[in-house]
């Protein structure tokens, strides 16, 4: 999963059940799965030999060329354009902090910015070897979204200025509407148009996934993109800080407003106000750049209906991860064997699977093991953009990440519940399995399009996501809670960890029915008519 999206565009963490669908638990069919030999693959992928799955690493290599071995030997045939693999390259940037700097300035004083504990350089821009010197402007949470009149740059001026924001979103812009206005390509293309030079995003406090320490210890990763010019959607910023909130005062001095009131609006979700800050910012932010190359794994199994053969299921997992980073406890290799080996393991299981239990299948479902999400869903962004099937053909993309089955299976959580019918189906099958299925319970997090479904969504393909989940204020709660808190994106999410087998067996089936069951349905899936993410699909028929 990602989680630099969330820390620029991800709105406020709080419980809100929306709706749950009740349903009754029946006699439970039988599984075609025991979850030890899904197990056994998570162990291969996550192994500290393959050094965290890195994109661009010999680890991640390594940990395809499992993958392909596999699919291979479930008798898969190649759908990418060189045998499994497609081929995807990228440009790698590092943040040379050395030669790095940023004051603030408040009253003619210039004071450092400490970079690591008071704020960070993000890297996914160009940079600038030239020092720029400019005031600062608060926009609230940045967003301009019309469907709700939400319009929080019309009073400012940012020409020639750095456009300081609080992520996340008002509670009056549904989070769908948040995550597609505040992600950084849709947020920059604005600020740019009012000739905006900088980003400064200081997470809300009450949303933060993992605590600054532990993002301000990430930042010596490398970030990446797509090479193509094509992908380029931050032309022109020259600077992009993340600030950490317990420093953000700073940057309100003398502007009449406390960091402290902001937060306590941000954490009610209220409208927050817009002004100019008093303080500016000198800073140069020089960005180290990499060619590399990595690949997304793309395999078919051929449906046998004469004219649905021509469509494709796909199913999809990110095979990369976060590599080799900061010792946490000792441990440096960020495993990643939940995150998302257990995807990638799925993927491989149902091929398997599918060769030992043949099933008659009138479409064709496609494989696809994407590289590079960790680092914003690029591998799904340029399969999205450049599929190896015509993209017309495909129908639906069931995605896995990260379906943590770490408490037995009553609760599934479906994202993309109540966009398209493949919520329906999905709840349909669950509830035959005795498990309960909810549509996200917090929104807020934006985690529809935190992986690689929103690139397919995007393209106007119905997609889903779904995982073990929870009741609200149960134990299992405290149990997710804890896992973020300390496993995820850290060295302990490893192959040390407990996991529940039955879990992993009954949430495959339930994945298991529900492609076989899109694969053979005489229809498409088909978006809902208010389902948000239906603009997507009838700008691709314009
Ligand atoms: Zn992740």
């Amino acid at each position: 999963m990602n989680r630099t999206l969330s820390s620029i565009a991800s709105g406020i963490f709080f419980l809100t059940l929306l709706l749950a669908s009740v349903t009754t638990a029946q006699t439970p069919e039988k599984l075609l799965f025991d979850g030890k030999s899904w197990w056994d693959h998570v162990k291969v992928v996550a192994d500290d030999n393959m050094e965290g799955r890195e994109t661009g690493s010999l680890g991640l290599r390594k940990a395809e060329a499992y993958a392909v071995e596999q699919l291979k030997h479930a008798g898969l045939e190649p759908a990418g354009t060189n045998g499994f693999y497609q081929n995807v390259k990228f440009v790698q940037r590092t943040i040379d902090e050395k030669n790095s700097f940023a004051f603030l300035t408040s009253e003619g004083e210039p004071t450092p910015v400490s970079l690591g504990a008071d704020a960070y350089f993000t890297t996914r821009i160009e940079g600038s070897d030239q020092e720029l010197n400019a005031p600062l402007v608060f926009a609230g949470n940045g967003l301009q979204v019309p469907e709700n009149n939400v319009d929080e740059l019309a009073d400012l001026d940012l020409k020639g200025k750095i456009v300081v924001y609080l992520a996340g979103s008002p509670s009056t812009v549904p989070g769908s509407l948040a995550a597609h206005y505040g992600g950084i390509g849709q947020r920059w293309k604005r600020y740019a148009d009012r000739g905006a030079i900088g980003i400064i995003a200081i997470p809300n406090p009450a949303s933060m996934d993992i605590p600054w320490s532990r993002m301000s210890l990430n930042r010596a990763h490398p970030s990446m993109d797509l090479a193509d010019a094509e992908f380029n959607e931050v032309g022109g910023l020259k600077m992009a800080m993340v600030f950490n909130p317990e420093s953000a005062e700073r940057l309100f001095v003398g502007s009449g407003h406390t960091f402290e009131e902001i937060a306590a609006l941000g954490k009610q979700r209220s409208l927050l106000p817009h002004f100019d800050l008093k303080v500016t910012l000198k800073a140069r932010e020089i960005i180290q750049k990499v060619d590399l190359e990595s690949a997304n794994i793309v395999g078919k199994l051929t449906g046998t209906d004469p004219q649905l053969k021509k469509e494709f299921v796909v199913l999809s997992a990110h095979i990369d991860h976060i590599g080799i980073g900061e010792p946490v406890n000792g441990d440096k290799i960020y495993n990643g064997a939940m995150d998302d080996g257990s995807g990638t393991a799925a993927v491989l299981d149902f091929a398997a699977s599918l060769r030992r239990h043949p099933e008659k299948l009138r479409r064709s479902i496609l494989f696809v093991l994407v590289t590079a999400e960790e680092k914003g869903l690029l591998g799904s962004k340029y399969f999205a953009a450049h599929p190896t099937v015509d993209a017309k053909a495909i129908v639906a993309d069931i995605n896995i990440d990260m379906f943590l089955p770490i408490v037995p299976l009553k609760v599934l959580r479906v994202q993309g519940f109540n966009d398209s019918t493949l919520g329906d189906r999905a709840a349909e099958i669950a509830q035959r399995f005795g498990a309960k299925a909810v549509p996200d319970p917090e929104p807020l997090r934006n985690l529809f399009v935190r992986s690689d479904q929103y690139n397919f969504i995007r393209r106007g393909i119905p997609s889903v996501i779904m995982d073990v989940f929870y009741e609200p204020n149960s134990p299992e709660a405290k149990i997710f809670k804890d896992w973020l808190t300390q496993r995820y994106h850290a060295p302990s999410d490893d192959v040390n960890q407990p996991v529940d087998l039955h879990a992993a067996a009954l949430y495959e089936e339930i994945v298991r029915r529900l492609l076989l069951d899109t694969a053979n349905a005489t229809d498409r899936p088909q978006w809902k008519p208010d389902s948000f993410f239906k603009r997507y699909a009838e700008a691709q028929t314009k």
